[in-house]
């Protein structure tokens, strides 16, 4: 495959992408955390800000609260400084109705002082018992108090002391105080006072806004009491990490299983790739089938034995392609057969056909298919090719049956020979004694024509009969046929007048076509009638039981070197066989027959130079023909 140049890179790193695949739950799993992580922070610090823009509003309200309330406070003790009786002493000014008031609010004391600073009354006064009407409002021993002065008419001052804590407890609310730790703090951060339950710490969060001028160098300060839980203490991020901790596990375990698979699938690859090569070496072919018959596997022996690719083959359902097309049936009979678990054991041959056409013999050797839980899934099948054995077998067979043909033949020859060696004799001896009575006959001066006619008609019977004897002895002796000049046409005529008697008594008409002006053939006349009348015969044998028969010779011109002659019947036909199967020795379909007929002739025929052919007649029944070379000029006499 080609990949673009700029993509290579990428391209390359596939591998290491894939072998590293069991670690991206973990990674993907840690970006979330940090995601995660990330938005607590982030939310954590809105909170914080948010808290602190609380905070400020808060003490900015409160201090606004108590500023109020210390300004009520200072006109009250203006409003006592400013209508103090002169001269004043303690009793004077405890009876006045606003010391008292005062002193039930927030005040300690309240003291007269005359311009020079001498104390001029004092409330409470330093009794062993005070006045309990006079008592100030009670206070923490660790807050410090706070003073107002005020001038007096007479030129003095009035300092009312009062307890910034009861003015901290008078105007706090008590959802502020829950909330916050509220303190009122000195320039160094000393405690002037706090509400009642505030820590000696603060919280997490504080701010201060001074108090000035009505209490300076005082500060009013509040914190958060709530312990603020920094982001990665909070439990969404504790679960954030057992969660990393766990996918981390889980990636552990998914790179051992993905380790232990791709081992698997190494040594998995490795045998399939020793498998398929310890096949492929294989001569014997392979089929697997499913449970349906199916194909599923085939191998590279299988495939050059049926002459088809696997991509043609796999999946295909019977019938299949290399059954022959003729015997389907059977093949299916025997498809269901071994479907059923009965192939046999120790094979079966079947005859199957290559894509080509070709016919191929087979031993196929069934075994049942199991998967690795023992569930049987098809049929495995190994095939071997026994074509070639088959053939030679044939061979053999028809080698053997030749040579007993030739045998037979052979003994045939020799027995004719010998007939035709004894019949010769009596054949002359015959031919003498008819031409001595012939010449007695003929001193004796005896004339009835009938009686002469019949013996010199004998004579010339007796002489034919010597003839074909002589000549068949030379053929089966193997000795030439002896060739003359002759016309193929009288050959024919002779041929069926010796015929003419049968024919005749099988009611079987005969027609010559022959048309004038033929070359004349160079052959044995006797061997060529022979020929002749061995085809009319067969004919005639193939016509028993017609309707309409008849005989039909032609004789023609075959080219410029050859006539034919075709013996035509409308006979039952052939029935597809050939020339060939024909005119095997011994070859008949008749009861009577010894199937030698047309193997003679074919010998006659091929010993002239010419040739015999078999095929269907135009009437419907067989015709025979054969050629034969016309005479050439240097032949001519
Ligand atoms: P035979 O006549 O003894 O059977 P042949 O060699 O002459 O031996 O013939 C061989 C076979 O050829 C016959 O048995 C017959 O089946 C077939 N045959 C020959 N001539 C014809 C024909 N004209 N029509 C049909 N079949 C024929």
């Amino acid at each position: 495959m080609n990949r673009p140049p700029l993509l290579a890179p990428a391209f390359a790193l596939l591998p290491a992408l894939r072998q590293g695949m069991w670690l991206w739950p973990f990674l993907l799993a840690l970006v979330f955390s940090l995601t995660v992580g990330r938005w607590l922070q982030w939310s954590d610090e809105q909170e914080r800000e948010d808290a602190r823009r609380t905070l400020i509003a808060d003490v900015l309200t409160l201090e606004s609260r108590i500023s109020e309330w210390l300004s009520g406070e200072e006109s009250a003790a203006r409003a006592l400084a400013k209508n103090l009786p002169h001269p004043i002493d303690d009793a004077t000014l405890s009876r006045d109705p606003g010391v008292a008031k005062g002193l039930r609010r927030v005040w300690i004391s309240v003291t007269a002082l005359d311009p020079d600073n001498r104390i001029l009354a004092h409330v409470p006064p330093h009794t062993p018992r005070p006045d309990p009407s006079l008592q100030a409002s009670p206070i923490d021993d660790s807050d410090l108090s706070a003073h107002l002065s005020l001038p007096t008419r007479g030129g003095g001052r009035l300092i009312v002391r009062f307890a910034p804590a009861m003015v901290l407890r008078q105007t706090v609310p008590w959802w502020l105080s829950r909330k916050y730790d509220v303190r009122l703090v000195d320039d160094y951060g000393q405690r002037i006072a706090a509400t009642a339950d505030a820590r000696p710490t603060g919280g997490q969060q504080s701010y201060r806004v001074s108090m000035d001028p009505l209490m300076p160098d005082s500060f009013l300060e509040l914190a958060t009491r709530d312990q603020h839980k920094p982001w990665w203490q909070t439990l969404p991020m504790g679960l954030m990490v057992i969660f990393l901790l766990l996918s981390a596990a889980a990636s552990w375990t998914l790179r051992r299983q993905m380790r232990e698979v791709a081992s698997a699938t190494d040594r998995w690859r490795t045998e399939a790739a020793w498998r398929r090569a310890i096949e492929d070496s294989l001569t014997v072919g392979l089929r697997g089938r499913d449970i349906e018959g199916r194909l599923v596997h085939v191998n590279r022996a299988f495939c050059a034995l049926v002459g088809y690719s696997s991509e043609q083959l796999l999946g295909q359902l019977p019938p299949m392609p290399y059954w022959l097309p003729e015997s389907v049936e059977v093949s299916m009979q025997r498809h269901r057969r071994n479907m059923a678990g009965h192939a046999p054991r120790e094979g079966y041959e079947a005859r199957w056909q290559r894509a080509d056409g070709t016919p191929i013999d087979v031993m196929i050797f069934e075994a049942p298919l199991v998967d690795a839980q023992g569930l049987h899934m098809g049929w495995m099948g190994s095939i071997v090719d026994i074509t070639a054995r088959k053939r030679s077998e044939e061979r053999e067979r028809r080698q053997l049956e030749a040579l007993g043909n030739q045998a037979r033949l052979t003994t045939l020859g020799e027995v004719a020979s010998a007939l035709a060696h004894q019949l010769n004799q009596p054949l002359a001896a015959l031919a003498s004694y008819n031409a001595g009575v012939l010449r007695s006959l003929e001193r004796l001066q005896f004339n009835d024509p009938m009686v002469l006619g019949a013996l010199r008609r004998e004579g010339e019977q007796v002489t034919e009969a010597g003839r074909i004897v002589q000549r068949i002895r030379g053929f089966l002796t193997r000795r030439a046929p002896q060739p003359e000049p002759c016309q193929l046409k009288d050959i024919v005529e002779r041929a069926l007048t010796l015929l003419r008697r049968d024919l005749l008594r099988l009611h079987i008409p005969v027609q010559i076509r022959a048309p004038a002006g033929l070359a004349p053939v160079q052959a044995d006349p006797v061997l060529i009638e022979q020929v002749l009348i061995n085809l009319v015969r067969n004919a005639a044998d193939a016509l028993s039981g017609t309707a309409d028969p008849s005989i039909v010779v032609t004789v023609s011109a075959a080219g410029a070197r050859f006539l034919r002659v075709d013996v035509d019947d409308n006979g039952c036909g052939l029935g597809g066989r050939s020339i060939k199967e024909l005119a095997e020795p011994f070859h008949s379909t008749k009861p009577e027959g010894m199937g030698m007929g047309l193997s003679i002739c074919r010998s006659v025929i091929e010993s002239h130079h010419g040739a015999l052919e078999a095929s269907r007649s135009p009437t419907g029944g067989a015709r025979f023909s054969f050629t034969l070379p016309t005479l050439t000029e240097e032949q001519t006499p």
